[in-house]
């Protein structure tokens, strides 16, 4: 086993791809979501603000050594070239991390794991502030946070959070719905979602909040879209980012889908679904896609008022024809299309039409169970 000189965890958002990752918890204090098993089998355990101050230190370390060797190659004003050397062949994947880092400025950082604002605020703060004076060039700190322990906090805690440095909070919202919120098992109601949001709104921690499509299944796919509608019009984050249910293999809701008491929602469900929640938003949140596993990641804008460009992409999906429709799907889920503009790409369109050929076995229908395996391949 590779010794690596400090801790990373498993996930980050998409949107820190490039940043420095600093472990100040270890997995997730809840871990009972049963659409989620990021951390299923890892006890949750808080780390010493000594332990994070130690992994700091040696991404400091690590960092310094790079910038020694661009200058002993005569490369100091490039330290990106020498930076990006080191990606190709990182000793440890601290290194990769750093490099990384690195080539793309140095300037974002992302707090791990599933909740870092469960620490004690003395101990958060001191942990941001030493990461700032260690790392002075950095401006933004952002981390994963629960609504239900940011509505346990006071409003003065997180301030005292957000004048250590940390800049933004990504917190899974998945719905506003209490039935879904329930079934799903997520630990938080609609209200404490609303306390929690607005709290770290007031605190001027910028605010990401995640939707999950499809949570609702085909049963409650109407009352998950308007209840989430309403609880982040309440809570007007920075950013609503969508995410779009997979049932992969090992999460708890299988038994669920088995046993037929959750019925997966399908593309066209979640399409439908997508449109009433925007439909419903009454805020002035960023209205952001960043995933590949969302159908239609074209639908991104600022609300209001790109809610009608937002609304016409979803109708120019629902327009086409039945053929089109699946043609675009498989191509999605195919990771073949980003956009529904490269239908018009002869060259994707005959690998498209491909692999429907092989899927349908010469029929051309494929069904939906078939087109979310494909999906769950590819994302
Ligand atoms: S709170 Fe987040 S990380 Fe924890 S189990 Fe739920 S979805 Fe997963």
């Amino acid at each position: 086993m590779v010794y690596e000189p400090f801790e990373m965890g498993p996930i980050r958002p998409p949107s820190e791809a490039y940043s420095l990752l600093i472990r100040v918890t270890r997995n997730c204090p809840w871990n009972r979501c049963r659409f989620c098993a990021t951390y299923k089998g890892a006890r949750f355990e808080l780390r010493t603000v000594e332990e994070v101050k130690q992994d700091i230190l040696a991404a400091k370390h690590i960092q310094d050594d790079i910038k020694a060797q661009a200058w002993k190659l005569g490369m100091g004003n490039n330290i990106r070239a020498v930076a990006l050397a080191v990606m190709r062949q990182p000793p440890t994947h601290a290194h990769l991390n750093i490099a990384l880092w690195m080539a793309s400025g140095s300037q974002n950082v992302f707090l791990q794991d599933a909740n870092s604002i469960i620490m004690r605020t003395p101990d958060l703060v001191e942990v941001i502030r030493f990461l700032k004076e260690t790392f002075p060039g950095i401006n933004r700190v952002t981390s994963y946070g629960r609504s239900h322990t940011a509505a346990h906090k006071t409003l003065d805690e997180l301030k005292q959070i957000h004048e250590a440095g940390l800049t933004r909070l990504h917190i899974g919202l998945e719905s506003g719905s209490d039935t879904v919120l329930k079934v799903m098992n997520k630990g938080v109601t609609a209200a404490q979602h609303i306390a929690g949001g607005q709290k770290v709104v007031a605190s001027g921690i910028s605010l990401s909040e995640y939707v999950l499509l499809g949570l609702g299944g085909q049963d409650l796919w109407r009352e998950h879209a308007i209840e989430t509608a309403k609880v982040l019009s309440a809570i007007n984050p920075d950013f609503i980012r969508i995410r779009t249910l997979g049932i992969f293999p090992g999460l708890e809701m299988c038994a669920d889908v088995e046993s037929g008491a959750f019925i997966r929602q399908t593309d066209e469900g979640m399409v439908a679904e997508l449109r009433l929640l925007i439909e419903n938003l009454e805020c002035t949140s960023n209205f952001a896609s960043d995933h590949s596993g969302n159908l239609l990641q074209d639908v991104e804008g600022k609300l209001p008022e790109d809610r009608e460009r937002m609304l016409a992409i979803i109708g120019q999906y629902q327009s086409m024809s039945p053929q089109e429709r699946l043609r675009f799907r498989v191509g999605r889920r195919a990771g073949i299309y980003v956009s529904l503009d490269e239908m018009e790409d002869p060259r994707k369109r005959l690998t498209v039409e491909g692999i429907i050929e092989k899927l349908s076995k010469g029929t051309g229908e494929v069904d939906d169970d078939l087109v979310h395996t494909l999906r769950l391949r590819y994302t």
